[in-house]
């Protein structure tokens, strides 16, 4: 069966900067993995070309067998994204946010709502159903990210640093969340500065440094063979 995602020599040039300069790895289906890497390392380049933000320069990338590019909607109908910067509707209330983005995917209406208040009730902002993006703290900003990448039921779910600056308890809280979805069967792709959210979330991390993978294992794996500094490093 195909990989959840295959990169494979993967390139992205910004002018002189290299963004991506031969990127290759695999994530199973199912599992939950971790990319870890400084800033500048290329993880949003990846994730904008896997969801078609940005076009490659070489290479391949595929998600359960489709090519990001040349299967664009195959592709991105399996995929669902928590993206690091706030970019969302801010002129209707948030249930009206997600009925929308559902029904761009193919959901027919009445279903749409219910995928809606599904993905509301599943991060916990049912009651904030009516509220504008704007208004939402900005914990509550990052459950609705979530919940709108959860709206189209995707297959992969993509987290880009899902919790950057929210609080020790919200963090619990999603973490317990991404983790229940994966225990469904959905896999799961995370970035993440956080140490201990690699450590307690991902199967496998992945090393990333100037544009290419420096070391794929468990985090465990990554302790035992000494490599600890530099994953300290990278986490920080
Ligand atoms: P962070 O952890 O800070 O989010 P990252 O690993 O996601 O970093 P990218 O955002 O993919 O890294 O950036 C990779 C490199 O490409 C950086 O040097 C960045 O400055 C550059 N870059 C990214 N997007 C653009 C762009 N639109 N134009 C020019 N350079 C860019």
């Amino acid at each position: 069966m195909e990989p959840a995602i295959r990169a494979d020599e993967l390139r992205k040039s910004y002018g002189d900067v290299d963004a991506l300069d031969g990127l290759s790895f695999e994530v199973d289906r199912g599992e939950f993995f971790g990319l870890l890497g400084p800033n500048g390392a290329g993880k949003t380049t990846f994730i904008n070309i896997l969801v078609g933000l940005v076009r490659r320069d070489g290479g391949t990338a595929e998600v359960f067998g489709f090519d990001v590019e040349d299967d664009y909607q195959e592709a991105r109908d399996r995929i669902g994204l928590a993206p690091q910067e706030f970019n969302v509707d801010r002129f209707f209330p948030i249930h009206e946010v997600l009925e929308h983005k559902a029904g761009y995917h193919g959901v027919p209406r009445g279903e749409a709502e219910e995928r809606a208040a599904e993905a509301l009730q599943t991060v916990g902002i049912w009651d904030k159903r009516e509220t504008r993006f704007d208004w939402l703290s900005g914990g509550m900003k990052r459950r609705f990210l979530l919940a709108r990448a959860l709206v189209t039921d995707p297959d992969l779910l993509i987290l880009d640093e899902p919790t950057a600056g929210v609080d020790v308890q919200l963090r619990r809280e999603l973490w317990r969340v991404i983790e229940q979805l994966n225990a469904g069967g959905t896999t799961i792709l995370l970035t993440t500065h956080y140490i201990e959210e690699a450590e307690r979330l991902c199967d496998r991390v992945a090393i990333v440094d100037s544009g290419s993978i420096v070391e794929v294992a468990t985090p465990d794996d990554l302790r035992d063979r000494g490599t600890d500094q530099l994953y300290i490093r990278l986490a920080d």
